[in-house]
């Protein structure tokens, strides 16, 4: 056993390190595991639970991909792994809470299993976990996924790892990652990580570093190689998706990115996620407008309709602003859905400031909105303010907020009856129902067979609810 072992620590310290190290310089694949890593080593079954936003869901994929690459199996169940991770999500405080209260729960399950917090809890909270929790084997901050094998792997010998901050480089060099994909017909890709806004309120410019843009080329191989394997949606992600390449060798603006994927052959449908409207520009309603495979649908985070608050938010735009631009993506696209996320009860938002965001809600008609009650989050500007508006008051905010809303997605939603939708039917909802989206985003549900998945079809839609339509497939397609 010892020659297994040090067979593997040879192979970690020594060989692995420089082979990455050239892989990485020309931007090929990470290197799978060689043959007496394969045979030798234990391989371990890995579960990973996943918080937060897309970007985290995306990056338990990466991790995933690359420990199934060294031989391990992802499984479903947290009782049959060997190796648990927490993808964690800091971006508020009921979230933190809760990676805190599982690892109370998962304490008593670890046994012999490797425990790893992951994501932007380990990133915010660095040795403090460790101190708190001294049973978590490894502390890897989003700037290190890509050494998730090797935290894993010494783990597995006893030793345990804290891999937190970020290299400093504008440039994110990822090659063409391999991921464990959950769904075979749309996937994410990122296109850049970090911020450098630091809205007043945010987390994430602490745990997930300045921005970093990966280079163009390598984002275009990774879509056509997923366009090969039959993938027809991409959505492309980042912090800020509108700030994208500017500090690349060669700046590229994010809107010729996305004509560049949504150029590319199998490649049906083009998605995006974040854009913060300080950054968006006529360029991209020009680029959404140039291409019908970039979808009609644009979530751009308001956070709050008054011009005071979003002054103190550090946002860098006005409410007049917002709506100049939800009037220009309409007359490039006429029938854009938008959404958006909401703060209510910052500190210092009055009931004026707060009926101004009611205001905004009402005038722009979103086909739905993220809303949430402030937290403070330790380390951010706003931090330092008195969170002065009283819990039960951003509750009954938050009430009358989505009593707002509601209709208008309600409204939305009715107006889709009888109308025939392009879906893309991307998973199966229960046996015998099939459920995809609308270019709008529109979740939709039909009796179908499974051999439709991957398929985009027309659906006449018969039924509608707040969030879910329900149809029939057509079997004439118009054009
Ligand atoms: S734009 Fe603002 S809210 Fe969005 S990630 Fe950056 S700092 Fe946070």
């Amino acid at each position: 056993m010892s020659l297994i072992f040090n067979l593997c620590s040879i192979w970690e310290s020594l060989i692995r390190p420089k082979l990455v190290k050239s892989q990485k310089k020309n931007g090929s694949l990470v290197l799978d595991a060689p043959w007496f890593q394969i045979i030798f080593c234990a391989r371990m079954r890995v579960f990973v639970k996943t918080y937060g936003c897309q970007m985290n869901f995306h990056d338990s994929e990466l991790m995933l991909g690359i420990l199934a690459a060294q031989g391990h199996t992802p499984v479903e169940d947290e009782r049959d792994a060997e190796v648990i991770l927490l993808n964690t999500c800091a971006v508020r405080e009921k979230a933190e809470q809760k990676v805190y209260s599982e690892l109370g729960r998962l304490r008593r399950l670890k046994g012999d299993r490797i425990l790893g917090i992951c994501g932007c809890v380990a990133e915010k909270e660095k040795h403090r976990i460790l101190e708190r929790m001294p049973f978590v084997d490894v502390v890897l901050g989003p700037g290190h996924i890509e050494e998730i094998g090797e935290a894993v792997d010494r783990a597995s010998q006893g030793q345990k790892s804290l891999l937190l901050g970020f290299n400093g480089t504008k440039v994110l060099q990822r090659g063409v990652p391999r991921a464990v994909r959950s769904n075979p017909y749309s996937a994410f890709i990122t296109i850049m990580e970090g911020c450098n806004n630091f809205c007043t309120y945010c987390i994430v410019p602490y745990t997930r570093g300045k921005e970093r843009s990966r280079p163009p080329d390598e984002i275009v191989a990774e879509a056509e190689e997923l366009a090969k394997r039959g993938v027809k949606e991409i959505t492309l992600l980042g912090q800020n998706v509108n700030s994208y390449g500017m500090g690349l060798p060669e700046p590229i603006s994010f809107s010729t990115l996305l004509k560049r994927v949504s150029g590319i052959e199998g490649i049906e449908r083009v998605r995006f996620v974040t854009s913060h409207p300080k950054d968006c520009s006529e360029e991209l309603m020009e680029a959404m407008a140039s291409s019908p495979k970039i979808m009609p649908y644009l979530h751009l985070p308001a956070q709050s309709g008054s011009d005071r608050v979003l002054e103190r938010m550090g946002r860098r735009y006005t409410a007049a602003h917002y709506l100049e631009l939800i009037d220009g993506f309409r007359r490039a696209v006429p029938h854009m859905a938008f959404s958006s996320d909401f703060i209510v009860g910052f500190p210092g938002e009055t009931q004026e400031d707060f009926e101004a965001t009611l205001e905004l809600i009402k005038k722009v008609g979103y086909h739905g909105v993220f809303a949430f009650r402030y937290s403070v989050r330790e380390g951010t500007e706003a931090a330092k303010w008195e969170d002065d508006v009283p819990k039960e008051v951003k509750s009954e905010r938050l009430t009358e907020l989505f009593a707002t809303q509601d209709p208008i997605t309600e409204r939305i939603s009715e107006s889709y009856l009888n109308q025939r939708v392009e879906v893309l039917f991307d998973r199966l909802h229960s046996e015998g129902v099939l459920e995809g989206r609308t270019p709008t985003n529109k979740i939709v549900r039909v009796k179908g067979d499974e051999e439709k998945l991957g398929e985009i079809l027309p659906v006449k839609i018969k039924k509608t609810s707040m969030y879910i339509l329900e149809g029939e497939i057509e079997t004439e397609v118009s054009h």
